[in-house]
């Protein structure tokens, strides 16, 4: 094995030894520029940033007058996987960009120990802009919001959407389910019509993993994010026995 590739597996291997053991980690390879659709990179690119200054801009709901900063999404605009959050707090609010905070730390272990980083995906949230004292996001905020991300994906067309949570997961499925129903399947995403369907592998958000940070959570996690991998053919890691 080359050098460059050992350095690489034993950091995947760190990575998910760390997130075990209560420190975490997830790579992918690219899909052919905007194979599929025809688009590409940099069209997808100009459209983004197109989304994104419409974000900028938006007053569509109350959340407009109280933000910071709008959170649009950033990454790569060729991504296999999406990773769709709730909404931005107040570190995303600070600086305008997503996940950039305690769960935004705990993400990036997630999708290192995919043995992928950050710029091979894309992030995002249902919501663009902070609710106050990061309450629940209201229906008529996700209503308004809603339409942002559907552009989103339909653009960068991935081979899956990773759901962070039970707000994400239900608004982009269209149901009322809870996060222990969701989690774990693939699920089916419509982009519109006449557009083949994108997986959905719901998840826990990094948040509430924080929150109850137990070896059976993590381990939940980690076995969706395997099934991830799985589907898109890209190297799972076992965990070894310790
Ligand atoms: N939680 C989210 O849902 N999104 C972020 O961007 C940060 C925290």
């Amino acid at each position: 094995m080359e050098n460059a590739d050992l350095k690489k597996v034993v950091r995947q291997h760190t990575e998910m030894e760390d997130f075990f053991s209560g420190g975490l980690s997830i790579k992918s390879q690219k899909k052919q520029p905007a194979a599929e659709t025809g688009r590409s990179a940099d069209y997808v690119t100009t459209e983004l940033e197109k989304i994104a200054d419409e974000i900028r801009r938006c007053c569509k709901c109350g959340l407009g007058s109280s933000r910071t900063n709008a959170v649009p999404g950033e990454g790569n605009p060729n991504a296999r996987i999406v990773f769709a959050g709730e909404g931005p707090g107040a570190d995303e609010d600070a600086q305008g960009r997503p996940f950039v905070g305690r769960a935004g730390q705990l993400l990036d272990k997630i999708i290192t120990a995919m043995g992928l980083n950050r710029s091979d995906v894309y992030i995002c949230n249902v919501l663009k802009c902070r609710p106050p004292e990061n309450r629940d996001p209201k229906p008529e905020e996700i209503i308004s919001c809603l339409p942002y991300l559907q552009r989103q994906i339909e653009l960068i067309n991935p081979e899956i959407i990773v759901a962070l949570g039970a707000h994400a997961a239900r608004a982009l499925l269209d149901n009322n389910k809870s996060i222990g129903q969701l989690r774990g399947i693939f699920h089916e995403y419509y982009p519109g019509l006449g557009k083949p369907a994108i997986k959905l592998m719901a998840t826990y958000h990094p948040a509430y993993l924080l929150r109850n940070y137990s070896h059976e959570n993590r381990q939940r996690v980690w076995e969706d994010m395997q099934k991830v991998l799985e589907s898109l053919g890209l190297p799972v890691l076992k965990r070894g026995k310790k």
